[in-house]
């Protein structure tokens, strides 16, 4: 099952489904989108990963024959309300300790017991998610927290993320639910994507759309964020925080120029940046810049940024035209 919630991690929800059509089911959000994807044919299992969020809901959960997940005890008693029998298949989620979604363990036989026996369902899966699959941490604890709960029912099982999915095989069950591996970034810290035999998906470049000579002392961007030490030249790149890149990125996050390494000088502006050209002498106006995908590492932006591969992604705007 692809997930391929927020706007498909920022890649765009139909350009994405068609990419990953050969999935066996895709995982999101929001029921508009679910129904954008049966709309344009797609006819596998979409799962909504929160649910429905009111009785009106179940109306074209059913109509659309989506699945949904059920975390809640108030969702059981929207179940009950619904008039139609037999036509929805529910995931049951378990909180097996992240705490944000599912019934607590002691509940969850009662939601499992309350569910398969309920006119309304059809099929239920048993589904977890895990806090710490891409961390020292592991997914011990949670998976044993599952596992002594889903020893007692026949149903398909649903655990992994891409962490888990890549680490853990025995988690693996009847449904593993990848998001960010699909895109080509590392779902851990110390491994790159490479590595994992990923490649990105999404390349973010722009140009250079001007140039400046600076003298020692001189100061650049909003703040005087960077001092120049010495003479150098520096590039104005046409991409800012209104595209997505973080205003937060530190002096000397790397980009490439023209395919060669450099570095992020100053404080990002709205829709600019600055590009050390250093080393660059055949660098100009007119020169490709890249930010983060192929050859400059996603995650190695998000660090530089104190954030994640994921929340990159996701920040791209609908401004920042899309290629291919
Ligand atoms: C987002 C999400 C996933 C995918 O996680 P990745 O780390 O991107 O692989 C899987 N399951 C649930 C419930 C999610 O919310």
């Amino acid at each position: 099952m692809a997930v391929i919630k927020a706007n498909g991690y920022g890649h765009g929800l139909l350009r994405v489904a068609e990419a990953l059509a050969g999935a066996d089911g895709f995982a999101l959000l929001d029921i508009k989108d679910a129904i954008a994807l049966r709309e344009a044919g797609y006819r596998q299992t979409i799962l909504l990963l929160e649910g429905f969020f009111d009785v009106a809901d179940l109306e074209q959960i059913a109509a659309y024959d989506l699945a949904t997940v059920v975390h809640s005890e108030w969702q059981i008693r929207c179940l009950d309300a619904y008039p139609r029998a037999g036509s929805l298949d529910v995931w049951l989620k378990v909180n097996s300790g992240m705490h944000r979604l599912g019934f607590p363990p002691l509940e969850a036989a009662m939601a499992m017991e309350a569910l398969q026996r309920h006119r309304a369902v059809r099929e239920v899966t048993l589904m977890t998610h895990f806090a710490n699959a891409d961390e020292e941490r592991g997914v011990s604890a949670q998976l044993e927290t599952y596992n002594r709960i889903a020893a007692n029912y026949r149903a398909p099982r649903s655990l992994a993320n891409s962490a888990a999915l890549l680490r853990y095989p025995d988690t693996h069950g009847e449904w593993v639910r990848p998001g960010l591996m699909l895109y080509g970034a590392s779902p851990f810290r110390e491994v790159p994507a490479e590595r994992l035999g990923l490649k990105p998906a999404m390349t973010l470049k722009s140009r250079i759309i001007a140039t400046q000579m600076l003298k020692a002392g001189d100061e650049v961007g909003y703040g005087g964020k960077y001092r120049a030490e010495r003479g150098m030249r520096i590039g104005i790149v046409a991409c800012g925080y209104a595209d997505g890149y973080p205003r937060h990125a530190k002096n000397g996050t790397p980009l490439l120029v023209e395919g060669g390494r450099s570095q992020l000088l100053g404080r990002v502006s709205m829709d600019m940046l600055f590009a050390d050209l250093t080393g660059h002498p055949e660098a100009g106006v007119g020169s490709e810049v890249t930010l983060w995908g192929a050859g400059m590492p996603i995650e190695e932006v998000a660090s530089f940024s104190e954030t994640i591969s994921y929340e990159l992604m996701c920040a791209l705007t609908s401004r920042v035209p899309m290629l291919t």
